[in-house]
């Protein structure tokens, strides 16, 4: 059976993008036809920043969303990071096949860097060196597939880098992975800002959709976002990023095609009506059921304790049989 496996980090609020760009795969398409893992990938969020009561929070808040959008414990596993330790122990080996070149070349490191050093803060080592802990998260589960939004395809790649290399120099140990993007939304785009992506770490709140936004938040941030010069309606990321943005959040939602839907409107108004309705729907289901795993916290406490063992048992023969071909005796 393939084996799935994809992550968030709870950096800060989850947010649309994360939900139709990852999460909500996860949750209708990935669980129910592979054997799937879902991570809250906390140590990811102290590579910048942080405060960590925050973390604590977001933390339990992302595991409780992750229910929310419909992943059933019974058929797929999910975890935080920190509670299994083969993904550190692993993250060093890799460490040791990486080249520090290939680290400082990923996007998310150039970017997040040159934000840290513009806040006045010193860059952090953990942040250059976190694709080799993603590509540890990744290789642990002889992981297939990794269903990301586009902006994590690079750490994919790296991770495949990383384990052809090491399978080439000790022996075949890692299954390598591939990135699986879905089909629309892959890059759900900030509503005041179409050029750059919707992120739940940036500051810019009215360009932002959170999943747990009350509906007339939602209605406001929709009907406010940026709209091209133009008056047609057209789906063209160059020409019009503001309206595509719209265009793949509403086909997104209601199913559709996001070409298609672009001919059967006439004015942006209207576009966004429809699709701040659509949001507002999709939005309505997950957090009824998150008021409802809120009600009681012991049952995510109780998820995440068994996913956590589960993933262990896991982990570990992979992770064991990379510290044997790397040249490290066994515990005696
Ligand atoms: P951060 O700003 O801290 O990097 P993030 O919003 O990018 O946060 P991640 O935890 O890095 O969220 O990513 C979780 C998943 O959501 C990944 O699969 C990522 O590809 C996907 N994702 C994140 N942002 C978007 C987006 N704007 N559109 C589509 N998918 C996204
Ligand atoms: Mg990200």
């Amino acid at each position: 059976m393939t084996r799935v496996f994809s992550g968030i980090k709870p950096t800060g609020h989850v947010t649309l993008g994360n939900y139709l760009g990852a999460m909500r795969h996860w949750a209708e398409v990935d669980q129910h036809r592979a054997d799937s893992l879902f991570c809250i990938v906390d140590l990811h969020a102290l590579t910048v920043d942080h405060d960590p009561a925050r973390v604590r929070r977001l933390s339990r808040q992302a595991a409780t969303l992750l229910l929310a959008t419909g992943l059933d414990p019974e058929v797929c596993t999910v975890f935080l990071q920190s509670h299994v330790d083969e993904h550190t122990r692993l993250s060093y080996l890799l460490e040791c096949v990486a080249s520090d070149g290939e680290m400082r070349r990923m996007i998310q490191y150039k970017e997040k860097s040159a934000r840290e050093r513009e806040r006045g803060g010193s860059m952090r080592l953990s942040l250059l060196t976190y694709p080799a802990l993603m590509a540890a998260d990744i290789l642990a589960y002889g992981t297939d597939e990794v269903p990301v939004g586009d902006d994590q395809t690079q750490h994919v790649e790296l991770t495949r880098d990383l384990a052809v290399r090491f399978n080439q120099r000790y022996g075949h140990t890692f299954t390598v992975p591939r990135a699986a993007r879905p089909g629309v939304a892959a890059r759900v785009m900030n509503l005041q800002d179409p050029t750059s992506k919707m992120g739940k770490s940036d500051d810019s709140g009215p360009g932002i959709v959170y999943l747990l936004d009350e509906p007339d938040v939602v209605r406001k941030k929709i009907m406010r976002a940026v709209t091209d010069s133009g008056r047609d309606v057209e789906y063209d990321r160059e020409t019009s990023p503001g309206v595509t943005n719209l265009l793949e959040i509403l086909a997104a939602c209601t199913g559709g095609d996001p070409r298609a839907l672009a001919g059967a409107y006439e004015s942006y108004g209207a576009l966004k009506e429809d699709t701040a309705e659509a949001v507002v729907e999709v939005l309505g289901t997950v957090q009824a059921r998150h008021r409802e795993l809120c009600a009681d916290p012991t049952q995510v406490e109780g998820v995440l304790r068994q996913g956590a063992e589960k993933a262990r048992a896991m982990a570990r023969p992979t992770v064991d049989a990379a510290y044997r071909a790397i040249g490290l005796l066994p515990p005696v």
